[in-house]
């Protein structure tokens, strides 16, 4: 059997708001293999964004271990928890948070800048990945020119741009309306599976959650 992607155990969280105790994650247990695109359900509340920055490195304070890749990664420093979102995560989030004074196809272009692609092949994958997603007359438009779903659109691209081994994205289509999330998210699965990433997608919508591969539901701070 192939090494997971993802690999959660006992992940616990809980947050002091007031004096009072929040015990959000409990003891969350995930594997995600290669390819899989697993759907988390839970109503709002219940910790799925705790649980989507605790795997993307972004929120410190939790109990557990976290290994992507194969590696154990709870447990870097700074700089390792930045190479490992450069270089094995994506991120889409529920706001676009888009650079707003560089076009759609920057936007793009930064992520593998970033991650030390070069200018051409950064400008080759971002035009096939907008084109793909019917955005090849919007190259050139900022942010303010794009509607809610191109906008997503194109932070689905930022997060392909790369080929990260995992997708993380909470949300993604939560600000849309349903036809037009209907038809983003089917856009970025196919992509997802086209370059054969994993993903786990944070939805509280049972429709869009019964398209992925599998479905884990958060209840009281335990996967189900
Ligand atoms: P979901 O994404 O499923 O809506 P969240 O993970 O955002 O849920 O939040 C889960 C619970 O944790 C909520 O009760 C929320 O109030 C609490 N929480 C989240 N972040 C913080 C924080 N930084 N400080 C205090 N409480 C928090
Ligand atoms: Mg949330």
């Amino acid at each position: 059997m192939s090494e997971p992607v993802l690999k959660v155990e006992g992940l616990a969280r809980a947050f002091e708001q007031g004096g009072v105790r929040i015990d959000v994650l409990k003891g969350v247990d995930l594997t995600i293999a290669p390819g899989e695109i697993v759907a988390l359900l839970g109503p709002s509340g219940s910790g799925k964004s705790t649980l989507l920055q605790a795997v993307g490195l972004l929120e410190g304070g939790f109990q557990g271990r976290i290994s992507i890749g194969g590696e154990r990664v709870e447990t870097l420093d700074n700089q390792g928890r930045t190479r490992v979102r450069r270089d094995r995560l994506g991120f889409v989030y529920q706001f676009h948070h888009l650079l707003p004074d560089f076009s759609a196809r920057e936007n793009v272009i930064l992520a593998g800048l970033v991650a030390g692609k070069s200018d051409a092949e950064a400008g080759a994958r971002a035009d096939q990945l907008l084109t793909a997603m019917g955005l090849g007359a919007r190259l050139t438009h900022r942010p303010s020119q794009l509607s809610g779903g191109e906008q997503q659109r194109v932070a689905v691209g930022r997060a392909l741009a790369n080929k990260p081994l995992l997708v993380l994205a909470d949300e993604p289509t939560g600000n849309l309306d349903e036809a037009t999330a209907a038809k983003v998210l089917a856009e970025f699965l196919t992509l997802v599976r086209e370059q054969g990433s994993s993903a786990l997608v944070a939805t509280h919508n049972e429709a869009l959650a019964a398209r992925m591969d599998r479905v884990v539901r958060l209840h009281e701070g335990r996967l189900a």
